[in-house]
């Protein structure tokens, strides 16, 4: 799966592509992360500019149609294989664990990460991307939600996990859409918390009725919405 990062800070990700579950996918082959930096697409002037200020007044800056319509088309043109446009903005869809599964089964995702105050709007009515969102809340710039969005798709990729079933049983997940039971490793004891007995009976039979009962019990108690139909 490839992703294509438009941003303004792409050393933002240095850290993150380069740890743990992400940089083995990517030394695997598994997935190819191309960050672009949208000033090379600049218009022509001396600071490369990219921003401007909003027509009609305001606090802010927002970053430029032209060069972000020609960034777009740019980086689509580097590869063949189709390509999903994603914008990451407060005002899109929220991201839950059913919208990354739908796209982790996409050949490549385009992502444009915003700063200041966002894109000209213009950007949506000519590339038409995908809003989507992280939360309720607003950041700084698309980075770290974008972050946000590739670590949630990139563990659905098969390879990627160590065991596959392990994505099906994690909370909101394909498996059940609800919570995931309690777990416990050694010690068996730790200041008086002992393991459940069921835990160490071997009999799987038990154990899965458990786990199944501590799912709808947990997701009962924490997150009820979860059981609406
Ligand atoms: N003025 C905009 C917010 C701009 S925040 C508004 O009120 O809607 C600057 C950039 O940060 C955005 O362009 C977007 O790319 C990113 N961003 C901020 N909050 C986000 C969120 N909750 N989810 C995804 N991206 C977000």
């Amino acid at each position: 799966m490839r992703f294509d990062l438009l941003t303004l800070f792409p050393a933002i990700f240095d850290g993150y592509l380069t740890q743990s579950l992400l940089d083995k996918a990517i030394q695997k082959g598994l997935v190819d992360i191309q960050r672009h930096n949208l000033r090379e697409w600049a218009q022509d002037n001396p600071h490369r500019q990219v921003d401007d200020k909003p027509f009609g007044g305001g606090p802010g800056m927002l970053i430029q149609v032209q060069t972000t319509v020609e960034a777009v088309e740019a980086v689509e043109a580097m590869d063949s294989r189709p390509t999903r446009r994603i914008m990451l903005t407060p005002q899109g869809k929220r991201l839950d664990q059913r919208l990354a599964e739908e796209l982790a089964v996409c050949p490549r995702l385009l992502i444009l990460c915003g700063r200041y105050e966002g894109f000209d709007h213009r950007v949506n009515d000519i590339l038409e991307p995908d809003e989507i969102s992280i939360g309720d809340f607003v950041l700084n710039g698309g980075e770290v939600a974008a972050m946000v969005m590739i670590d949630s798709i990139v563990r659905l990729l098969p390879g990627v996990l160590g065991d596959e079933q392990s994505s099906w049983d994690d909370s909101f997940s394909r498996g059940n859409r609800m919570l995931e039971f309690p777990q416990y490793t050694r010690p068996r004891s730790y200041r008086g918390h002992d393991v459940p007995e069921v835990l160490l009976s071997g009999d799987h039979k038990r154990i899965a009725a458990w786990r199944e009962e501590q799912i709808r019990t947990r997701t009962a108690a924490r997150r009820n919405d979860l059981l609406e139909p």
